[in-house]
């Protein structure tokens, strides 16, 4: 395998960065995940774009031109020969002696890209049978919205997940409302067949799959609702699902101990999932 790193392409295994890094000290910096699907980049623009802007909202230079950028992660992708699995970008404020403050003008952001093949199959199967998630108080910070590399809560409620048998956790909010899932965003279809989703305004990343999700609802005319909802709607919701790059849709069969419809993957669910990649745009590699 090879990687990108600061201007360099190198073997993996020994790719690494400074330890001064300000990634590595202070989880300074952002980062980017797309999927690689049957040999193309999936929504590159949307995920580039929500690159820059929470580069801009951390006052962290592009690293280089948006078109390079782009470039450079087509040759990660081809020299690691990859069909089916995703590109990881990170960009951090770079290296410089450890002081909380900005480091000096001049100073390079740091970019390091990756991409590794990931079999099809293995979401499918995890779609096929559904997931179970679990949920947890919300306790980060309120700029959610910028995709830090500061990962720390989120770290946390996953591992809690998987110690529970469940694929994901979903935090809850003061109010009893779902935020988002440790590294995806949640959703529910109601009783009366409308899919809800809470608004990308607050308290949740604007997830890119959450985004071609509601372009495909819209397209399908079906009813849906941007609004908060709680884990008590949720457990009583004819259906419940959730999105990111990595796992698509990917539907909910379990929230907590609560069995969800029938136990098995609802029919919105799986008919979103399989007809995603009609609706994302697809960029050659
Ligand atoms: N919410 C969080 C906290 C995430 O980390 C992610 C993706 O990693 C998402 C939502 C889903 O975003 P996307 O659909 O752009 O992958």
């Amino acid at each position: 395998r090879i990687a990108y790193v600061n201007g360099r392409y190198v073997r993996h295994a020994e790719a690494a960065v400074h330890i001064e890094d300000r990634g590595y000290q202070f989880a300074d910096g952002v980062y980017e995940v797309c999927e690689i699907w049957r040999g193309k980049v999936v929504d590159e623009r949307r995920h580039l774009d929500r690159l820059e802007r929470s580069l801009r909202e951390l006052s962290i230079a592009m690293p280089m031109s948006r078109a390079a950028l782009a470039q450079v992660m087509r040759e990660v992708i081809r020299r690691n020969r990859v069909q089916s699995g995703i590109v990881y970008l990170q960009v951090t404020r770079g290296v410089a002696r450890r002081d909380h403050v900005f480091p000096p003008a001049g100073t390079k952001p740091a970019l390091v890209i990756t991409s590794r093949a990931v079999r099809p199959e293995v979401g499918d199967k995890a779609a096929e049978a559904g997931v179970g998630v679990i949920t947890v108080p919300e306790n980060r910070w309120e700029r959610v919205d910028i995709k830090s590399v500061g990962l720390l809560p989120n770290v946390l409620v996953k591992q809690k997940a998987k110690e529970a048998g469940a694929k994901e956790a979903w935090f809850v909010d003061a109010d009893g409302f779902v935020t988002e899932g440790g590294s995806t965003n949640a959703w529910i279809i109601t009783t009366d067949n409308t899919l809800v989703t809470r608004p990308a305004e607050h308290g949740i990343l604007a997830g890119i799959t959450r985004r071609v999700v509601l372009d495909m609802i819209e397209r399908e005319g079906l009813s849906f609702d941007e609004r908060p909802f709680t884990v008590e709607e949720a457990k009583n919701a004819k259906e419940a699902f959730i999105t990111a790059a990595t796992t698509l849709v990917m539907p909910v069969v379990k929230v907590d101990d609560t069995v969800i419809g029938n136990g098995h993957p609802g029919s919105f669910a799986s008919e979103l999932r399989s007809k995603f990649h009609e609706v994302s745009e697809l960029e050659p590699v």
